[in-house]
Formats: C-alpha cells, sequence, structure tokens
C-alpha cells in the first residue's frame, strides 16, 4: 500500500528517512514516467514542501542551488556567464511544463546516461551537498553519480543543494545537445564546455560530453591540449580523435556507437569553435 508524506521542515524529512525506505519526489517528472505500468507501493516523500531548498544562493565561496530549483528558476535566475551552459541545457530539458517542475537535483539523483544536466555540472566543478539525521556531508558530482541510475546517495540522506564555486565565476560556459529532432528529445550526445581566460588565450578547459558513456565524462587529455591556446573562431581544430578515448558509446535505438563517436568529435569542435569565437 502506498503512502505519501509532505513535510514542510527538512528535520521532518530527515526524520521520515531515518525511520526507513522512502521514496523521495521532487518534481516527478523522472518517477511518474517510470511507473506508468505498475500501481505505487512505496512510501514517497515529497520534498516540494520544503522551502529551504528553494533559492539560489550566493554565499562567499559558492553558488548554491537549492535541490528544490526548477529548471524554470535557473532560466530566470541572473547569474554569471559560466551558467549559460547549463541554462542552454535547461531550455531544451522537455518542454515548459517539464522545466517549471522538473529539479536540477532530480535530473542528477536520477542518474540517466542522458541527463542533460551531468555534463554541464561536471564543467562547473559543482559538488552536492547530502543531509541525514545523522550528519551532512558533500561529495564532487563526479563521485557522487556512480553509474547508470546510480549515485553515492545512502538510502537515509536527502541531496539539499547543489554547489558551484565561485572560483569558477568568470569561466564562459556552452552546450550543445544532439537529438533526433530539436525539441522533446532524449539526446544522442551532449556537451558541456567551460573556458577560463587570461590575455586572449585559455588559462584552463573543462569538457564533458553525455550519452557516450555509462556516466557523462571529462575530457582531460584534450582540457590540457587547450591550456595556453590562443582564442579564436578555429579553437576546435585542436581537437584530435584521441582526445575522445574516455567516451565508451554503445549501439542503442537512438544511434550506433560509431555515429556518437562521430557525433561527439563534431560536437565538441563546434563548441570551443562557438567559445573561443565569443571573447
Ligand atoms: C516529457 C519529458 C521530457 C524530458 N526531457 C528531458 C530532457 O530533455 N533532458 C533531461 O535531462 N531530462 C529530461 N526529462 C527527465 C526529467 O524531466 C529531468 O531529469 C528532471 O530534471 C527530473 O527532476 P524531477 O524533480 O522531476 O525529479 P523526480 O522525478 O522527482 O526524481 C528523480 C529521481 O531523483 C530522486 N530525487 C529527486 N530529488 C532528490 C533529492 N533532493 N535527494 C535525493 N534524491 C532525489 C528521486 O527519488 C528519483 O529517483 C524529461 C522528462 C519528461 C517526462
Amino acid at each position: 500500500m502506498a503512502n505519501y508524506l509532505r513535510p514542510r521542515e527538512l528535520s521532518e524529512a530527515l526524520a521520515a528517512l531515518a525511520s526507513g525506505p522512502h521514496r523521495i519526489l521532487a518534481g516527478g517528472t523522472d518517477h511518474f514516467p517510470a511507473r506508468v505500468e505498475s500501481a505505487p507501493d512505496e512510501t514517497l516523500l515529497d520534498i516540494s514542501g520544503l522551502a529551504e531548498l528553494r533559492g539560489i544562493e550566493v554565499t562567499p565561496r559558492h553558488f548554491r542551488i537549492g535541490a528544490g530549483v526548477t529548471w524554470a528558476d535557473l532560466i530566470r535566475a541572473e547569474l554569471p556567464a559560466c551558467f549559460d551552459g547549463l541554462k542552454l541545457a535547461a531550455r531544451e530539458v522537455g518542454g515548459m511544463q517539464i522545466q517549471n517542475a522538473g529539479t536540477i537535483a532530480g535530473n542528477l539523483c536520477n542518474a540517466s546516461p542522458a541527463a542533460d544536466g551531468l555534463p554541464n555540472l561536471l564543467v562547473l566543478d559543482a559538488a552536492v551537498d547530502l543531509a541525514s539525521a545523522e550528519g551532512r556531508r558533500r561529495l564532487p558530482v563526479g563521485e557522487f553519480v556512480a553509474g547508470n541510475r546510480r549515485t553515492l546517495r545512502r538510502p537515509e540522506e536527502l541531496v539539499t543543494a547543489i554547489l558551484v564555486p565561485r572560483a569558477v565565476e568568470d569561466a564562459r560556459s556552452t552546450f550543445l545537445k544532439l537529438g533526433a529532432r530539436k525539441y522533446l528529445v532524449i539526446s544522442i550526445v551532449m556537451v558541456a564546455a567551460c573556458l577560463d581566460v587570461e590575455r586572449d588565450r585559455v588559462r584552463s578547459a573543462r569538457i564533458a560530453v553525455g550519452a557516450c558513456s555509462e556516466v557523462a565524462c571529462r575530457l582531460p587529455a584534450l582540457e590540457q591540449a587547450l591550456a595556453g591556446r590562443a582564442l579564436g573562431p578555429s579553437l576546435g581544430a585542436a581537437v584530435e580523435p584521441e582526445h575522445l578515448a574516455p567516451l565508451a558509446p554503445i549501439d542503442d535505438i537512438r544511434a550506433s556507437a560509431a555515429y556518437r563517436r562521430q557525433a561527439a568529435l563534431v560536437l565538441v569542435r563546434r563548441a570551443l569553435d562557438g567559445l573561443g569565437a565569443a571573447w
């Protein structure tokens, strides 16, 4: 028999999680479509009533994106250019109804290989804050997502926020997504890129590709190759096929592995050409 709780205080939510298994529900846009063929038989803990999870806060060291922040909230927020890539992703997550209900934290916790949020959070060097009745801890996003639909969240923990370090504040970012059509589509490949720049040259680069491995991944060899390069509309010419070695794409109904690998190469080059020309 299903049960439903909608606490108003974080302490109540954590007490519920400590008392036994609960399925956390944020916007429900991943949760409900996965259950259309079966009656709910789990206890739902709806966190949408927790005011303290709403809002984006700027602290001395971080941009703190509460776990209740939706894609639409993010689009409306005034944020520096390092968030441009995440905002581009937000505008392509489903339609407006999905963007109004779905949260960035839900996208991360669902840990789909095709989640559009993760590559952007990887290039922002983001971390997640987790809370339980026992205490709090923080994990880098790249560690938190451990596999296809697997995270390091313990059953009694709630993700309370995503943290983006102020250290990346002056960087510029972009995001490109390839699907079978323009809107309402699951990604075949997506690319997030973020550059720190000093005197018309790349000081440091962070590049991540999604939907081409179990978990979206950064491309460290490419990031190193880009350091010190002059900016310009041909920055993407620095990308060699070997730089994509960490990818392990699969054949599925959306695309073959070979197509994904080729598309990733093209998208990474395009993303860098675009960022290189933007300064
Ligand atoms: C029509 C449609 C189109 C979509 N298009 C896209 C798309 O283009 N790109 C894309 O990436 N996704 C897409 N999605 C998937 C989904 O909308 C997003 O992943 C969304 O961000 C999920 O957020 P949510 O708040 O609805 O998560 P929910 O469905 O509420 O939760 C998802 C999972 O995360 C867990 N969870 C949620 N919040 C927390 C928390 N704070 N702490 C711990 N666990 C938590 C839940 O228990 C559940 O397992 C689409 C979905 C639909 C229905």
